[in-house]
């Protein structure tokens, strides 16, 4: 046998039995061998690239993150801070697009930040003025709200008036709109602008793969499609086999589908699928192959912390009259992460609020003392705010978390400012959870927040907010375990371990290259480490030499 490619560098491979290599041999996209017996197969292989003292890493993989929002987000006004650092700069900006679009055109921004632009959301009034009759639709940064002009208001029509489960329309004393959709009112506006098409769709998973190569991604999780205020289009999963069939899928994509596009399935009464919810035809996770598969089912059951609508058991530092609230009645939310369960799917829950994380568990306990399923792995997104009560469910039960390291560094002063001192221990935990045994992958959110995992990595080591402050200290990983988590733990957390997350003879040859061993580095040159090289199925997908 011949391999088909060599690649030559310091390799750790997260195996016990061989955590180190120096050589890597790739037959068919796979490992296949290391060392002395890699550099004999690969005597006349095609591919021999030598990276020197460079460090060679599984590949990074994205356990959370919205690819398809990304890559539109791309071509949108981007109203992120910075490079926007005040409210009339945001407003400058949204002028400066409007003046370049038609008359009846939507001025579409995205990534704002009430928190870093004085505390409060743009002001329809004032985008009425700059985007001059435009309908104007600004997406905050969490992806839970949004805010509308007069024009888009008006679009809209009598539809803003009607009851809206699970989210709101902000209203000024007056009784008027203020422009402020949250969580689930978002749709008003989305009903206006979507679907998209599967063409565009399909180019923006392009457009953010090409992104994910140049920053080490091999693998990522879309965190929800095809339904809810969260889907672009009710057949967004076919804007991946599309981009596949195209040639455009380039980092391995595992989908979640949105938990609003299951309906009741049922079958022969040994199936036990009575109150079960599934797909037409009863596809559920794991349906797919290497590079694009069907992942788990998405539920939202609250919102955003610094957007303050998730769901607390105790009011917010700054508003203690405030609790957030559910997404969904909480009877509601039960029925169809149980359903879900039942029909076989891996179960996926967006969780920020303690109140939220631990209604959660409780819905999972429920549903697997209904029906155990042994190596379940349902996952709570976010986990953002884990009392310790909450934390040894977590392990009791063998539900991952899935927090954001990078939440910290970008976001981690407004949820301070949210949650006040006493219970930033309890937020986004990571140290804690491996301590007690509950799995953890790496993952962005992304667009969010920065979705490079250098960046990511960086901030589960130091946790430091952007205005340097600690935020959990006592939570820290080392940076062996960040890098582990951003591959091997991301990997567990998609039922993929055997495939990828570490360098194994038989595995997918996915690996990342960086300029220097990250174990080496002092934690503050961590975030701008570069990526030399990223390869998938060990071919080179982008080459930074
Ligand atoms: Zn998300």
């Amino acid at each position: 046998m011949n391999a088909d490619a060599v690649f030559r560098a310091r390799i750790a491979t997260w195996a016990d039995d061989r955590p180190r290599a120096r050589t890597l041999a790739v037959w068919r996209g796979r490992v296949v061998a290391f060392d002395d017996v890699a550099e004999e197969l690969a005597r006349d292989a095609l591919v021999k690239e030598d990276f020197g003292s460079a460090a060679l890493f599984p590949g990074f993989h994205d356990a959370h993150c919205h690819t398809t929002a990304f890559g539109l987000s791309l071509s949108e006004l981007d109203l992120s801070t910075p490079p926007v650092s005040s409210m009339e700069e945001l407003y400058g900006a949204v002028a400066a697009r409007a003046a370049a679009l038609g008359v009846d055109d939507w001025v579409v921004g995205t990534g704002y930040d009430q928190n870093k632009l004085g505390g409060r959301h743009p002001e329809r009034h004032r985008l009425d003025e700059a985007a001059r009759g435009r309908p104007v639709w600004l997406q905050h940064t969490s992806g839970h709200m949004c805010v509308v002009n007069s024009a888009a208001l008006e679009r809209i029509g009598s539809a803003v008036d009607g009851a809206i489960d699970g989210g709101s329309v902000v209203r000024d004393e007056q009784g008027e709109p203020t422009g402020l959709l949250e969580e689930r009112a978002q749709s008003l506006v989305q009903a206006l602008v979507l679907p998209r098409s599967l063409e565009e769709l399909a180019e923006a998973i392009s457009r953010a793969h090409d992104r994910y190569l140049a920053e080490g991604l091999t693998s990522v999780c879309d965190a929800g499609v095809a339904g809810g205020w969260i889907g672009q289009s009710p057949v967004e999963f076919a804007a991946y086999q599309l981009a596949r069939e195209s040639g455009r899928l380039k980092v391995r994509s595992t989908v979640m589908v949105s938990s609003d596009v299951l309906g009741p399935v049922s079958g022969h009464a040994d199936d036990g699928l009575e109150g079960a919810l599934g797909l037409p035809g009863g596809l559920r996770t794991g349906l797919g192959d290497d590079w694009l598969r069907l992942g788990p089912v998405k539920v939202f059951s609250d919102g955003s912390l610094i957007g303050r609508t998730c769901w607390m058991e105790h009011g917010f530092e700054d508003d203690p009259a405030n609790t957030g609230y559910p997404q969904a009645d909480p009877d509601r939310l039960r029925a169809v992460i149980v359903g879900a369960h039942r029909a076989g799917w891996q179960v996926a829950t967006h969780a920020i609020g303690d109140a939220a994380v631990s209604f959660v568990l409780d819905c999972y306990e429920e549903a697997l003392g209904d029906a155990p399923r042994p190596d379940h792995r349902h996952r709570i997104e976010h986990c953002g705010v884990t009392t310790p009560s909450s934390l040894a469910r977590l392990a009791r039960l063998g539900v991952v978390a899935v927090p954001q390291g990078r939440f910290i560094g970008e976001i981690g002063d407004g949820m301070i400012e949210a949650l006040g001192p006493d219970r930033v221990g309890d937020a986004y935990r990571l140290a804690s959870f491996l301590e007690a045994g509950v799995a953890l992958p790496g993952s962005s959110d992304r667009p969010v927040v920065d979705g490079r995992p250098m960046r990511g990595i960086a901030d589960m080591v130091t946790r430091r907010t952007g205005s340097g402050a600690s935020f959990g200290a006592g939570e820290a990983l080392t940076v062996e375990q960040a890098l582990r988590a951003y591959s091997a733990g991301s990997a567990y957390a998609e039922r993929a371990e055997g495939d990828r997350g570490s360098l194994r003879v038989g595995q997918l040859a996915d690996f990342v290259v960086l300029e220097q061993d990250p174990r080496e580095l002092p934690h503050g040159e961590l975030a701008d480490l570069r990526v030399l090289a990223t390869g998938v199925g060990g071919a080179l997908a982008y080459d930074g030499r």
